[in-house]
Order: C-alpha cells, then sequence, then structure tokens
C-alpha cells in the first residue's frame, strides 16, 4: 500500500504537493468515494479517478536519448514532425521528456513515465548540473567568460553563475567551442547566455545531465537507465 498523493504523483497527474492538494479539494475518488484525508493508502486494486478520469499506473519506465538535432522534445508535435517519443521503439508505456532540448540542440535526454521523478528533476532547487558544449560565433573574451561565471541577467531574467570555459578557438574561422555547465533549465537558457554576452551560438549539445553522459550511444539511439543509476537519480 501507497499513500494516495505519491500514487498520483508516480502516475505523472502533479508533483506530490500538488496531488495534496487535489486530495484536499475534492478532486479525487478512491472506488467511487471522494477522499479528502491526505493519509489514505491505496494498493494496485483500487480505482483511482481524478475528477472521474482513471489514472494510469503503468510499470514506471526510464530511457536515456541521444537526441538528433532536427527532432522535437515533445511527445506530440502539432505540426506533426518528429519527435524524441518517435525514436524510442519497443517501449509500450506512455513516455514524455524530462525536460526540453531545443529542436535543433543534440544530446542527452531522459525520457519516463514517471511524473514524480520528472517533476523533481525539472525542479531549479534539484540542481541536477547540465554540461552544454557550443559551437559560438566569435572567440569569447576573459571579460565574457567572467560575466557567465558571475552570473547574468538577460531581459529581465537572472542566471545563476555557470562554470564557463573555451574549450578551443578557430582563428581563421573566428569561432569557438565552449563549455557551459548550468543547473536551472530555462527556455533556450544557453543560447541566450552566451548571445548575451556577445557569442552567438551555432550549433548546441548538451553531454551530461548529473552524472549520466552520452558514452556508448549514437545519435537517435537510446537505452534504459540500469537500476544503480536510477537508485542514484533519484
Ligand atoms: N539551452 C538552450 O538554449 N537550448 C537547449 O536546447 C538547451 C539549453
Amino acid at each position: 500500500m501507497e499513500r494516495l498523493q505519491k500514487v498520483l504523483a508516480h502516475a505523472g497527474v502533479a508533483s506530490r504537493r500538488q496531488a495534496e492538494k487535489l486530495i484536499m479539494s475534492g478532486h479525487i475518488k478512491v472506488n467511487g468515494a471522494v477522499v479528502t484525508e491526505l493519509g489514505t493508502k491505496v494498493g494496485v486494486h483500487d480505482k483511482i479517478l481524478v475528477d472521474n478520469v482513471p489514472i494510469t499506473t503503468e510499470t514506471p519506465v526510464y530511457m536515456l536519448l541521444y537526441k538528433p538535432r532536427g527532432v522535437i522534445s515533445t511527445a506530440h508535435d502539432e505540426k506533426k514532425r518528429r519527435t524524441v517519443v518517435d525514436l524510442i521503439e519497443d517501449v509500450p508505456q506512455r513516455i514524455y521528456p524530462v525536460g526540453r532540448l531545443d529542436y535543433d540542440t543534440s544530446g542527452l535526454l531522459l525520457l519516463t513515465n514517471d511524473g514524480e521523478l520528472a517533476n523533481r528533476l525539472t525542479h531549479p532547487r534539484y540542481e541536477v548540473e547540465k554540461v552544454y558544449v557550443a559551437r559560438v560565433t566569435g572567440i569569447p573574451s576573459n571579460d565574457a567568460m567572467r560575466q557567465l561565471r558571475q552570473g547574468i541577467t538577460v531581459d529581465d531574467d537572472h542566471y545563476a553563475p555557470a562554470k564557463s570555459k573555451v574549450l578551443s578557438a578557430d582563428k581563421k574561422k573566428q569561432t569557438a567551442i565552449v563549455q557551459l555547465t548550468i543547473h536551472e533549465g530555462r527556455n533556450h537558457q544557453v543560447k541566450k547566455m552566451l548571445e548575451a554576452v556577445g557569442y552567438p551560438v551555432e550549433k548546441l549539445k548538451r553531454e551530461q545531465y548529473g552524472f549520466l553522459t552520452l558514452k556508448g550511444l549514437q545519435p537517435g539511439e537510446s537505452r534504459h537507465l540500469k537500476p544503480e543509476e536510477l537508485k542514484e537519480l533519484k
């Protein structure tokens, strides 16, 4: 038996805190009766409804994908473009990405049907370090790199300090490869940060998500997380 709010969060209904609110405000029925008691325990045979819609309690699945460029990071796309979910075969559960990578960004993306873990990992307080490698136009000055390390404000948005270094520079082409480590996950964050200090991104890849890397995968390939990886992530 598990606490009702935990089961709701696991099913991807909401975060655990939000699930508690749903329970207290009378949105949840268990076996036909509204339950507002937070300590309620439920088992696999209990029928749980959210606003009269049954939740799905599928076996949790955790996938690590090397997202190629030119694929969208949502489960569905109105324009019918290829999505990251289309790339994962042989997983019958309905999974969705944890956070997003831009259409033209490649790299490491987790996908799961575990709503609770997804909520936690995408919360800035959880501080998963994400390592990005960007090719930028121009060769970043020491001052630009210092600004990134100190944290910058772009259009009223403040971005926390990012570990930043220039990995290589091509003087002839006037481009450089820059590594940036951030723990937030705001829209187009790396592109905005680099653009703000004067070096627009030409190409972007996420190489690491916490301790997880792309080792052994080619673009478009995915694998299940190993039990020990999952344990460390949780
Ligand atoms: N930052 C970006 O600008 N784009 C991404 O896809 C991820 C982080």
